[in-house]
């Protein structure tokens, strides 16, 4: 097949082939183990710098002794970060966890909430980890964009942006609200698998006749 000119349509082949190739829904693929938004949060600020499997790791015992928000606000930062201390900057992560667990009782009567700008208001959530939420946890539009998403975002000639909120924006008027966090897990899987920083390997990429594989040369 020929490149497609416009990026829309590009997006649109991208996105049924990458749907294809991870297939599930965007709570299947997400692979921060979890049974409900407290968790989800949570393991998702701990997977900043660190891999899904580490925090899988010490979620259960994090969430054994702290199965709530008012729980964890009250937790020892010493005892949290021993418990999260494999997952890498874990002081800043013990301090975050346990300020958002205390927001969310203070503020939102001990639920998560489920929109971005309430999710962002809590410490240590950015636009990324509210994207991931709102998208796995409550099924609601929501892109994450991470350093995956924007490189194959450049590659792929979806965005030429560097900047993650232009390319959220960029992505959101080319994927369906309710496709885009499948969308953003995908990109991430590709990534990982073939689309790497270092080595991508387009002679045997599923995409690689409509890729136009924007900055490749130069990197
Ligand atoms: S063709 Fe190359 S640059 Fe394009 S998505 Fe595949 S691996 Fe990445």
């Amino acid at each position: 097949m020929a490149i497609p000119r416009s990026s829309s349509v590009r997006a649109k082949i991208i996105n049924e082939r990458l749907g294809k190739l991870f297939p599930g829904s965007t709570k299947t693929l997400c692979a921060l183990e979890h049974k409900n938004p407290f968790e989800l949060i949570a393991a998702t600020i701990l997977s900043a710098q660190c891999t899904d499997e580490r925090v899988n790791m010490v979620t259960p015992a994090l969430f054994k002794k702290y199965p709530t928000p008012d729980k964890l606000r009250k937790a020892s930062p010493i005892e949290v970060e021993e418990i999260i201390h494999s997952t890498g900057f874990f002081r800043a992560k013990a301090k975050n966890l346990i300020l958002m667990a205390d927001k969310v009782v203070t503020d939102f009567d001990g639920e998560i909430p489920n929109t971005m700008d309430e999710l962002t208001r809590l410490p240590g959530v950015g636009r990324k980890t509210a994207n991931v939420v709102l998208s796995v946890a409550f099924a609601l539009p929501g892109l994450p964009v991470d350093t995956h998403v924007l490189r194959l975002s450049k590659r792929m000639g979806l965005s030429i942006s560097g900047d993650p909120i232009k390319v959220e924006a960029d992505l959101n008027k080319v994927i369906p609200p309710d496709e885009r966090g499948a969308f953003s897990i995908r990109m991430i899987l590709h990534g990982r698998k073939t689309c790497s920083s270092r080595s991508p390997k387009c002679p045997e990429c599923d995409l690689s006749d409509i890729c136009p594989k924007i900055g490749l040369s130069r990197e």
